[in-house]
């Protein structure tokens, strides 16, 4: 049997796309020069700048703190970790503790904000408002983690986040935006995404890489993470978009990277286009398409099912 592509080393994995074998070194290697040359390619981070990671404390979150950690000295950046505890009781406690013990070891800044402190609820007791609820736990938990994110950021004082969304990641939900009629949110996955009036820069520098590598990677570093879903976690059409594009790859190897390129093009073409023009919020300030953010929305419509108090 051949060995390492690179070193003649035992092989640790094969890349079917590429038909690249390489040792478990080598791999590693490759995982952080794809990041770099992904952080390049888009000038995702500016040299010297402040950059926060979104850790949530599961494999994917962990690996992007390592490896940018690794990438830290060439890009001349400060990181900052940034948690977020929705507040799930039983579940979310070890993952900060992941994230927290992995900052520390790495002597990385870390900054938890919760939604306790931020809106005043907890998601557990905002879930308990479940009968008018009308859209998935996860699209709903969603609105109030970006919200939480722009908020630690701010306080992070940072000018770019960067999310551990994997190029799987990704194609699912290019895919699932137009399963859902949904062009206007396509700007979302723009390599550097910022909001019209938001300076924040949000950018993703595994999503160029493969789950599977980025899952691999995580394992071969050794770092604990959290392993458990959440309760709430519902991925209905996910699941499905993720199962079908994993069964085209097994046969087409390679697929997904030819996929990732159709909706890079697509939307460099047509983001722009689908933006709605923003307005400020009337109740935060923060830029919203009627006047009232979603947030602010919905923290209204909270207000009214449970005993809040923020
Ligand atoms: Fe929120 Fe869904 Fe993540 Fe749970 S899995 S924390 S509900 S986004
Ligand atoms: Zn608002």
């Amino acid at each position: 049997m051949e060995g390492c592509s690179r070193c003649g080393g035992e092989v640790f994995y094969t890349r079917r796309y590429s038909g690249e074998s390489l040792c478990s070194n080598c791999f590693s290697v490759s995982i952080v020069e794809k990041t770099r040359k992904t952080i390049s390619k888009y000038g995702m981070i500016r040299h010297g700048e402040r950059v926060g990671v979104a850790v949530s404390g599961g494999k994917d979150s962990l690996s992007l703190l390592d490896v940018l950690h690794r990438l830290s000295d060439r890009h001349g950046s400060q990181l900052v970790a940034i948690s977020v505890d929705e507040g799930v009781a039983g579940y979310r406690e070890e993952a900060l503790e992941h994230a927290r013990s992995a900052a520390t070891q790495l002597g990385v800044e870390h900054l938890t904000v919760s939604y306790k402190d931020l809106f005043g609820f907890s998601l557990d007791e905002a879930l308990n408002w479940k009968e008018e609820r009308d859209v998935s736990s996860c699209s709903f938990c969603g609105v109030f983690r970006r919200r939480a994110i722009d908020e630690a950021a701010e306080r992070a004082k940072v000018s770019v986040v960067a999310t551990a969304h994997n190029l799987d990641d990704y194609v699912q939900t290019f895919i699932m935006n137009l399963l859902h009629g949904d062009v206007a949110r396509l700007g979302w996955l723009d390599p550097v995404h910022a909001d019209d009036s938001f300076a924040i820069r949000r950018v993703k520098p595994f999503m160029e890489i493969y789950e599977e590598e980025v899952a691999l990677f995580a394992f071969h570093s050794g770092v604990p993470f959290q392993s458990v879903s959440c309760p709430y976690m519902h991925e209905g059409l996910r699941t499905e978009v993720r199962d079908y594009l994993d069964r085209m790859e097994a046969t087409h190897p390679g697929i997904k990277n030819v996929l990732l390129g159709s909706s890079l093009d697509v939307i460099s073409r047509y983001a722009d286009a689908g933006r709605k023009a923003s307005v400020p919020c009337s109740d935060c300030g923060r830029p919203s398409s009627s006047g009232l953010c979603n947030v602010c929305r919905m923290k209204a419509r909270i207000k009214q099912h449970i005993n809040y108090t923020g």
